[in-house]
């Protein structure tokens, strides 16, 4: 329903938060964030308001200090992070079904919108060759399935970097049916979020030295208006200072440059 990532050098988890906060008018059943941080992929998701994810948070860095995603006030420096508020349409409103989805080693993390229609497909097809779901969400699939590109590319001897992630991602959608909007990130590649989008909105923000992505502008009004809009079936790749956007085959595209004047 609502979605959120940030790449920049802020600490990202108030950022994530403040922009899932700016997406609340939409409605939503659970919310979760996602934070890369030291080479480590720090997640936390919990079914209901936002208020029910940011107490789990704040009690998450009450016990761990040294715990440097948990805080929601932004002392920790995780400077990469994703975040999502689901409006549930496969598998009930529950902390597990609730996004970010994992890859069992717990390095990849894909928040998702929409709905992926080959996605019972695709499950059998995962579980055949061994892979264990730990949701009912059409979602999760997308996660194993980027989870397993990477492996594949980094099998074949690719070095991570942030263009690997979008390679995989595009990889992933060659594979997906439906409408979506997905953000993933990997512990592996800090400094990085990719995106897709299908038959579903998502918009980059251009700051400076910090980049966002978001399902409605709203989310990073308050930080920059400086927005480009994804085109059908685009892959975009944000780092700090850089916005790569190709099509689904890996050719350079273009999204539509505009500016926010509206006030927020
Ligand atoms: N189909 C996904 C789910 O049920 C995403 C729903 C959404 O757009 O929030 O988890």
């Amino acid at each position: 329903c609502g979605i959120v990532g940030y790449a920049g050098a802020r600490p990202a988890l108030g950022i994530v938060l403040d922009g899932l906060r700016r997406l609340e008018y939409r409605g939503y059943d659970s919310a979760g964030v996602a934070i890369v941080c030291d080479d480590e992929l720090l997640t936390e998701k919990k079914a209901g308001k936002l208020a029910n994810l940011e107490k789990v948070l704040s009690e998450r860095a009450a016990s761990n200090p040294e715990d440097c995603a948990a805080s929601p006030i932004g002392i920790g420096d995780g400077t990469t992070g994703i975040g999502h508020t689901r409006w549930a349409t496969h598998g009930g409103p529950t902390d597990r079904n609730a996004h970010p989805h994992q890859s069992p080693d717990g390095r990849v993390a894909v928040i998702h919108n929409g709905i992926i229609e080959n996605f019972a497909k695709l499950r059998t097809e995962l579980e055949d060759e061994g892979v264990e779901f730990a949701s009912d969400t059409d979602t999760e699939c997308a996660a194993h399935l980027l989870a397993r590109a990477l492996a594949d590319l980094r099998a074949g001897g690719e070095a991570d970097s942030p263009q690997l992630l979008a390679a995989a991602m595009r990889l992933v959608c060659q594979r997906l049916e439906g409408a979506f909007t997905l953000l993933a990130v990997d512990a592996g590649i800090p400094g990085a979020v990719v995106g897709a989008r299908r038959n579903s909105p998502l918009v980059v923000g251009r700051g400076a030295g910090e980049n966002y992505l978001a399902s409605d502008v709203a989310a990073f009004i308050e930080h920059t208006r400086d927005a480009v809009e994804l085109g059908q079936d685009q892959i975009v790749l944000i780092t700090g200072d850089s916005i790569e956007i190709t099509d689904f085959a890996g050719q350079p595209a273009t999204g539509k440059d505009f500016h926010i004047d509206w006030d927020s």
